[in-house]
């Protein structure tokens, strides 16, 4: 994570440093075309650096440099304004209008940088591809079975159901959104609509945090151990606590025993409390879940979830 951040920051003042130098390019040509003004332009400079070195001057003379300052500027202006330019045309054009591409707005880390850090956790896939892959548009219908098996759903009309809820569900977000669980057999289309929901609300500019149950207990679990202290950014684990959509996949894989599960719990739990939303999914059904985890926070926060249970043949062997 330390990695990623660091990673992030210098990408952040290399955009900064190219739109700076674009802009900076785009400003020198056209200022060249424009006669007197490169002369006005150094003539501001030298009143600049005048007018620092004037803090021990008369008062009287203070006043007169800013005049001057005032007149060239104006002059400035015009012959710009005649040249069909204005000043604002050749200021950097950065990606994001809220920090400048900086990453901060304030003492605050810029959404932009949490999104663009997200992004990465993502893992290996990186996020664009999946993103362009797994949506709600790219969503296949046709590979669930239009047939119920006896007792079931029609795994056709399930997956229909369940994916209109969730398009419902990212075009309503917010503080008061509810949790959603996912479970059903490997291989239903439980990750794939994770992933539709991710990338929709990232897209919308949700904080999200995506990872599998095992890859989050194991970094709960560095979190505690004094040997991973110099590996383990704090702001990171800070992150699955504060984000506001925690999307964890898979969960059931992870060793039970692992005293980081109740870590995990805890979290879970924390995040009910603060109405930050989470989404789970399992291979899992909700009988074995209560069971596994019989004595822990789990069975206690299930009636805050709502449940979608994928049903259908594995659809990976459909698509290979
Ligand atoms: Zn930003």
């Amino acid at each position: 994570m330390k990695r990623l951040i660091e990673e992030t920051q210098k990408e952040y003042a290399l955009r900064r440093e190219k739109a700076t130098a674009q802009a900076q390019a785009r400003k020198g040509k056209a200022f060249a075309k424009i006669e007197g003004l490169s002369e006005i332009e150094d003539e501001i400079a030298r009143l600049g650096i005048a007018m620092l070195e004037s803090l021990h001057v008369k008062e009287g003379d203070k006043q007169e440099l800013l005049k001057k300052m005032e007149e060239l500027k104006l002059q400035k202006k015009q012959l710009l304004k005649s040249a069909g330019q204005r000043e604002e045309d050749f200021l950097p054009d950065f990606k994001c209008k809220k920090c400048d591409d900086s990453g901060m707005t304030g003492t605050e880390v810029c959404i932009c940088f949490k999104q663009q850090v997200a992004a990465k956790l993502y893992g290996e896939k990186s996020l664009l591809s999946v993103l362009e892959r797994e949506n709600f548009d790219t969503f296949n219908f046709e590979l669930y079975s239009n047939k119920a098996q006896k007792g079931q759903k029609n795994p056709r009309q399930n997956i229909k159901k369940i994916s209109s809820d969730c398009l419902h569900y990212t075009a309503t977000f917010g503080r008061e959104s509810g949790n959603l669980i996912f479970t059903g057999a490997p291989g239903v289309g439980k990750t794939f609509m994770i992933n539709c929901i991710v990338a929709e609300l990232l897209q919308k500019g949700v904080y999200v945090v995506y990872m599998t149950a095992y890859d989050l207990i194991d970094l709960l679990r560095k979190s505690k151990l004094s040997e991973y202290a110099q590996t383990i950014d704090s702001s990171f684990v800070d992150a699955l606590y504060t984000c506001d959509l925690l999307a964890i996949d898979d969960l059931g894989t992870e060793n039970a025993t692992d005293f980081a599960v109740d870590e995990f719990f805890n979290l879970l739990n924390k995040r009910l409390l603060d109405k930050r939303q989470i989404i789970l999914s399992t291979n899992l059904n909700l009988n074995e879940l209560n069971e596994m985890y019989s004595d822990r926070i789990l069975s206690r926060i299930m009636g805050y979830f709502t449940p979608y249970e994928f049903v259908g043949g594995d659809l990976r062997l459909k698509l290979n």
